[in-house]
């Protein structure tokens, strides 16, 4: 941990502080779970907390102890402004640039609170004051509880919060498989359960509360499926019409860009949703091929090595095309 950091970190907070915490558009699991997994330790420390995020997170993270309380910029932004505008301290998470927050980002870019960054993605900007960037780490989750045990106050951590961070960990490592998995990480989550974090429940929460739709869509996906067996790659699709066929809701489409991977000789996952006026593109990748750098060349995005997302203006058809044409370049990476 920042040794650096967490000095500066200790001194913001020695007395009573209003502290607006943000993470990024579409909140996945280790977005609301750090936030609310230090926005609870905050409120615990005396500190008076305001959580923002941009727009809707899915419903499997309702359960969440305080997600209710989170300010959604889609339905809050008056209040979200207030409470920036009054911030002492602003701490961003899970994201590296303001522009992953859309017009919260603008406001911060002009708020007067100090601005804490706490991030696992690679390249943060330089806009924040205190930084903790540790791409190496699995999870915004995990650097949230060392964060909180540099600062002395594990004891300040309750269930609601050791749950939430469980949750940010157990979902950004897709359960604790991928390679930023650490004997770290099963420490942390050790402690966490001995805080007060329900395991079992929170992995059935997640992951064993889908819709008959959700099974049907991948179903139609894994169907549909486009294989190149050159580039060991897989092209998944979901236009608009399915949109309506497979009556897709928020969150519906969630780590559908995992299951390619199951195959021996796929070594990236791409998965295409066709949203309002942009292609969402998510990509995985097991082993050599760094994702992240073709997310941000050619798409718009950025990431991890093996988990990154864009977008693409010009359609899904086009998208794939461009997908396809810059392929060749990664050959040799995809078939190590
Ligand atoms: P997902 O595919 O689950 O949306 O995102 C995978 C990873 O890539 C996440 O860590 C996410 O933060 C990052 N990511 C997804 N979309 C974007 C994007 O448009 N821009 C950037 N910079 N990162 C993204
Ligand atoms: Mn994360």
């Amino acid at each position: 941990m920042n040794s650096i950091a967490i000095a500066q970190l200790a001194e913001l907070l020695a007395g009573p502080k209003k502290v607006f915490i943000v993470t990024h558009k579409n909140p996945d699991g280790d977005a609301i779970g750090s936030a609310v997994g230090w926005g609870r330790f905050l409120t615990k420390m005396g500190h008076a907390v305001t959580i923002a995020v941009p727009n809707e997170f899915p419903d499997f993270l309702n359960w969440i102890e305080g997600s209710a309380e989170v300010l959604l910029w889609t339905q809050h932004s008056n209040q979200i402004k207030v409470a920036l505008e009054h911030a002492d301290v602003i701490c961003c998470l899970d994201f590296n640039s303001l522009q992953r927050i859309d017009e919260i980002g603008e406001l911060i870019a002009l708020a007067s609170g100090i601005k804490v960054l706490i991030d696992h993605h690679q390249q943060p900007d330089s806009f924040p004051d205190v930084v903790f960037s540790d791409v190496t780490a699995c999870s915004t989750s995990q650097m949230v509880f060392e964060i909180i045990e540099a600062l002395g106050r594990k004891d300040l951590i309750d269930a609601g919060g050791a749950g939430a961070m469980y949750c940010g960990i157990m979902t950004d490592t897709g359960s604790f498989k991928f390679p930023s998995t650490t004997a770290t990480t099963h420490r942390v989550v050790g402690e966490l359960i001995h805080a007060g974090a329900k395991n079992a429940e929170i992995h059935q929460s997640v992951y064993d509360t889908q819709s008959m739709d959700r099974l049907y869509l991948i179903g139609h996906c894994l169907n549909t499926m486009e294989v190149l067996p050159k580039f060991k790659t897989a092209i998944i699709k979901v236009s608009k019409k399915d949109h309506h066929t497979f009556n897709i809701q928020r969150g519906d489409s969630e780590g559908i860009v995992n299951y390619p991977l199951a195959v021996k000789d796929i070594h990236m996952s791409v998965f295409m949703r066709e949203d309002k006026d942009l292609v969402k593109i998510s990509f995985r990748s097991k082993g050599a091929l760094d994702v992240n750098v073709i997310a941000r060349k050619y798409f718009g995005g950025g990431g991890h090595i093996n988990a990154a997302g864009g977008v693409y203006a010009e359609g899904l058809d086009k998208a794939i095309q461009k997908l396809k044409e810059v392929l060749p370049e990664y050959e040799q990476e995809l078939n190590k």
